[in-house]
């Protein structure tokens, strides 16, 4: 089982010590980012909650932390949780929120022991812009931290740039949703990098009462209060596919700030043909296998993936039967993503052409022939994802990010279309029966897929160009230099 203690480092190797926030879509990519840095012959150690370490564990069929996780060692601490309780953000925020006060506590405890009484050396600590107390900690035992940005350089620039147009314009402020809703069709001009957007497309747009936009705003504040203190700051994010908010990163940054560009961070097998494995290594899900098989029988392009990510789930049962009325109404092939959960029963539907799981291995899935098209609330990975697969999309954003990223894929990009009524979050069956055939099928389908083609073709060239290689050898180099 993981240790809680860092095991001894073989390699000689500066240590690393890398903490996501304790949520799927921020694991998958520093984990990948750990073992891009341990293939550098960096020691790292993955400090999480114990939960998700059991969760990533055990959705293996035979779990060896060597074979899956090379040179990385898992250190689970402790959030509070027993494990067997339901561990949802969406079911129980506030449970949520305490769990992440206890994760800091452990964390203080386990750098008192490792680093205070063992004199364990640690070079610096990567952490999740999400986790601002890890700076404070950080700086108490004075180890650079470098933080790590999960979303895109366009909401990075929005985030920076929030503050002051809620200022200058507060019936355009995110946060204020009640001003807000009133003006949201506005276009912004005033976001470096970003020539218009309309407001209702900008981050942060929590959908969850007083209560969430006061901790959004207390995170996007943090995090901007912060950027003085990091070291320097690591993207999930390509030049390649952003690059007017990529030539503003000078403007967006103080002057004596490092970035680093590492995205998109997917498992590397995924954009070579000769490797079957493509799964991220760090599931906290048991991935339907079977699923694929399924696809096997389907026709080229004739199936939607649906998808909304290891948080988003439908408001209430009238929703969700609206969305499932305007699936089957569409009569396209689907394969649809619908988690477990104790707040809305699993659909149970009597239909020929299409199959709900619980838990997809998706990049095998974009990566499938039969897939056409990708239902998705828009997540930074699944916008990666479907790039990398050249997938359409058809965006339901819901919160967060999602909203940006959406107008990224359908606006930016133009690699599909929005569902349309995401505001008051109520879809209506019969223009998601409408924009589902408008993706799949006739003339616009085909001209989404060509676009998708296109810019796979780039974002690729992203993931394996020489100058990944050398931003990843600079940030080794750091690091190292650190350690000194
Ligand atoms: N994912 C998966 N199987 C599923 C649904 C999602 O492997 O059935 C993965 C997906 O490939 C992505 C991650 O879960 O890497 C979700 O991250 P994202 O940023 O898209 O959304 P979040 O879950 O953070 O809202």
């Amino acid at each position: 089982s993981p240790s809680v203690h860092f095991a001894a480092s073989a390699a000689a190797g500066a240590r690393v010590i890398v903490v996501p926030y304790p949520l799927q879509g921020h694991i998958t990519p520093l984990m990948q980012l750990s073992k891009l840095m341990a293939s550098q012959g960096l020691s790292v150690s993955f400090v999480t909650s114990r939960y998700c370490i059991s969760k990533i564990t055990s959705s293996k069929q035979s779990f060896s932390a060597h074979q899956i996780f090379p040179g990385i060692d898992l250190v689970g601490i402790d959030d509070g949780y027993g494990g067997s309780e339901d561990h949802d953000l969406m079911i129980n925020p506030e449970k949520f929120l305490e769990s992440l006060e206890l994760l800091h506590l452990s964390f203080v405890k386990l750098l008192d022991r490792t680093v205070g009484e063992e004199g364990i050396r640690i070079a610096c600590i990567i952490s999740d812009s999400f986790l601002p107390w890890t700076q404070d900690v950080a700086n108490q035992w004075s180890i650079p931290r470098i933080c790590f940005w999960p979303n895109s350089l366009s909401v990075f620039s929005c985030s920076m740039s929030i503050p002051s147009l809620a200022v200058s314009s507060p019936a355009l402020n995110p946060f204020n949703a009640r001003v807000y809703e009133t003006s949201n069709g506005e276009f912004v001009t005033s976001i470096p990098g970003i020539p218009e957007i309309r407001a209702c497309m900008l981050p942060f747009h929590t959908l969850g009462g007083e209560r969430s936009e006061a901790w959004m705003r207390h995170q996007i504040e943090t995090q901007i209060q912060q950027i003085n203190e990091y070291k320097a700051i690591i993207f999930n994010a390509s030049p390649c596919l952003e690059p007017e908010v990529h030539a503003c990163m000078k403007e967006l940054l103080p002057s004596d700030k490092v970035f680093y560009t590492l995205g998109p961070l997917v498992p590397s097998s995924i954009l070579s043909s000769e490797s079957d494995d493509q799964g991220t290594g760090s599931s906290m899900f048991d991935e339907d296998e079977a699923c694929v098989e399924w696809l096997d029988t389907q026709s080229p392009h004739s199936v939607l993936y649906i998808s909304l990510g290891s948080l988003i789930t439908f408001y209430d049962e009238a929703e969700l039967q609206e969305f499932t009325s305007g699936l089957l109404d569409s009569k396209q092939p689907f394969l649809w993503v619908f988690r477990p959960s104790a707040l809305l029963p699993t659909p149970r539907m009597e239909c020929s052409f299409g199959k709900i799981i619980e838990w997809a291995p998706q990049l095998r899935v974009l990566a499938h022939n039969a897939v056409g098209g990708f239902l998705t609330h828009c997540g930074w990975n699944s916008t990666l994802e479907s790039l990398l697969m050249g997938v359409p999309v058809l965006g339901w954003p819901q919160m967060l990010d999602q909203t940006t990223n959406c107008w990224f894929l359908t606006e930016k990009l133009k690699v599909g279309l929005r569902l349309e009524s995401m505001q008051s979050k109520k879809v209506d069956h019969k223009s998601l029966e409408n924009s589902i055939r408008r993706l799949m099928v006739g003339e616009e389908a085909k001209l989404f897929r060509a676009r998708a083609n296109e810019v796979r073709d780039m974002a690729k060239e992203a993931c394996t160009q020489s100058s990944l290689s050398s931003v990843l050898e600079s940030l080794v180099s750091t690091i190292v230099s650190l350690n000194h």
